[in-house]
């Protein structure tokens, strides 16, 4: 536990979902999401609208549980492990 309040993940819109990575991974180097997908070559930037693609619950939830964040409430078990179907807001 570091409690320093930074946080050792950041988001990064990936194949049609916002995944998250290590933060320790620069840009344009390959990495991998929480989840386990291979990213080959993380971009230095993305555009608005990939901001705003649907969260990957997985990576989510295990951002959550390496920083001790309580799980998302709105979020049901039923939604991890899987992909979810696309939701309408
Ligand atoms: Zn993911």
């Amino acid at each position: 536990m570091n409690g320093s309040g930074t946080s050792q993940f950041r988001w990064l819109p990936f194949s049609g979902r916002r995944h998250a990575i290590d933060d320790a991974i620069e840009p344009n180097t390959s990495g991998r999401t929480l989840c386990g997908k291979p990213v080959p070559k993380v971009p230095a930037q993305w555009d608005k609208q990939a901001g705003c693609w649907e969260t990957c619950w997985d990576c989510d939830y295990i951002w959550r549980c390496r920083e001790n964040i309580p799980l998302n409430p709105a979020v049901s078990r039923s939604k991890l492990t899987k992909v979810a179907p696309e939701l309408t807001p």
